[in-house]
C-alpha cells in the first residue's frame, strides 16, 4: 500500500466525512478474524483501518451502517465510522481508533451492562418491526433481515432456516435440516407468555467484539445490527464467555430480562452454532443437532 497516495485519495474523495489526513506512520495490528487491520498515525489523531480484497466491500458497508446506528442510539459506545470504499482493488473501512485497555474493573463491567440495556431500550415500532433495511453479515455468512411483523416468523425464516439450508449445502448430517424445520414449527410455543419487542441489537455480541478503552469506557465493535429480541444479544454474550456477573447485574438493573430467558437461550444460540458449522465445519453440526433435540423435547 502506498500510504501517501492513500492519504491523497481520502482527502480528495471523502473531505465531507473526514478532516484532512496526512498519514505519518502505519502499524499493522493483530487479532482480526477476517481482515487485515492497521493503526494509522496522523498529525492530530489515530485511525483504525481494515483492508481486504474488493469483494469484501459489502461487509464494510454494512458494518459502517451498523456502527452509525449504534452511534445514533447514543447509549453503548462504539468507534465512530468515517468512510468505506475501494482503493487499488482493495476494500477498506476507516474508523476512529480506540485505545483498548486489558484491565477491567467491576464498575466498568457494570456500566457495560447498563449501556447495552440502554441501547436495547431503543425500540422499533413500525408495522413490521423485526428486521433491518438491508441484509448484513454474521462473520462471512450472509445474515437475512427481511422485515416481519411477528418475531417468531422472523427468527424462523430469517435466522434458522437460511443457516439450515446453508448447512445442507455444506454437507451437514442429513437429519439436521429436518429436525431444524421441525423446531421452526414449534417456535410459537416459546413465546406463549412473552412478547418480544424489536430492540436495536448489536447482533454479533461475543467477547471478541467488545472491550474497554483506557478510561474504562465500555465499547462494542464489529456489529451486525437489526431490530429483534434483546435476549438474542444476551444469549450470545453467554455463548463464548468474556462477560462477568457484574455485566448481567448492570443490565438487569436497567432493563430486567424476562423469567423465560433461560429456556430460550439455547434456541437463540443455535443460530450461532449453525453459523459456526457453516464457517468452520467440524463438530458444530452435532452440537446443533443435540440442542435441537433438547428443544424439541421441551416443546412437546
Ligand atoms: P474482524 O472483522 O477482522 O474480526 P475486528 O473489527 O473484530 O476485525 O477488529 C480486529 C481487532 O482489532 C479487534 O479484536 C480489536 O482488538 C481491534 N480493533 C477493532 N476495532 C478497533 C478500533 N476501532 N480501534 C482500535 N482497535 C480496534
Amino acid at each position: 500500500m502506498d500510504w501517501q497516495n492513500f492519504s491523497e485519495y481520502l482527502n480528495s474523495n471523502f473531505d465531507g466525512n473526514l478532516p484532512p489526513i496526512q498519514i505519518l506512520s502505519v502499524h499493522p495490528l493483530a487479532g482480526g478474524n477476517v481482515h487485515m487491520a492497521y493503526q494509522l498515525h496522523t498529525a492530530d489523531r489515530n485511525y483504525f483501518l481494515k483492508l481486504n480484497s474488493r469483494h469484501h466491500l459489502p461487509l464494510f458497508e454494512t458494518e459502517l451502517h451498523s456502527l452509525n446506528a449504534i452511534k445514533h442510539a447514543n447509549s453503548i459506545s462504539c468507534p465512530q465510522p468515517y468512510a468505506t470504499g475501494i482503493y487499488n482493488d482493495q476494500a477498506w473501512i476507516l474508523m476512529e481508533f480506540i485505545n483498548f485497555s486489558s484491565t477491567k474493573q467491576p464498575a466498568h463491567e457494570l456500566q457495560r451492562g447498563r449501556d447495552l440495556a440502554q441501547m436495547h431500550h431503543r425500540i422499533h415500532r413500525e408495522l413490521q418491526p423485526f428486521g433491518w433495511f438491508e441484509n448484513n453479515f454474521i462473520g462471512l455468512t450472509s445474515q437475512h433481515n427481511q422485515w416481519h411483523s411477528e418475531w417468531h416468523d422472523f427468527y424462523g425464516q430469517q435466522r434458522l432456516k437460511p443457516q439450515l439450508e446453508l448447512a445442507t449445502l455444506n454437507n451437514a448430517p442429513a437429519t439436521l435440516y429436518g429436525l431444524g424445520m421441525e423446531l421452526i414449527d414449534t417456535l410459537p410455543f416459546w413465546f406463549k407468555d412473552y412478547t418480544p419487542e424489536a430492540s436495536l441489537l448489536h447482533g454479533d455480541l461475543w467477547g471478541g467484539n467488545s472491550g474497554f478503552d483506557e478510561t474504562g469506557q465500555p465499547i462494542v465493535f464489529d456489529p451486525a445490527c437489526y431490530f429483534g429480541d434483546r435476549e438474542t444479544d444476551i444469549a450470545m454474550t453467554e455463548l463464548f464467555g468474556g462477560f462477568s456477573a457484574d455485566f448481567y447485574t448492570g443490565y438487569n438493573e436497567l432493563f430486567p430480562l424476562d423469567k423465560g430467558y433461560q429456556s430460550r437461550k439455547p434456541l437463540y444460540n443455535l443460530y450461532h452454532i449453525l453459523n459456526h458449522f457453516n464457517l468452520f465445519a467440524g463438530d458444530y453440526a452435532n452440537q446443533a443437532e443435540k440442542i435441537i433435540l433438547h428443544l424439541l423435547k421441551m416443546a412437546k
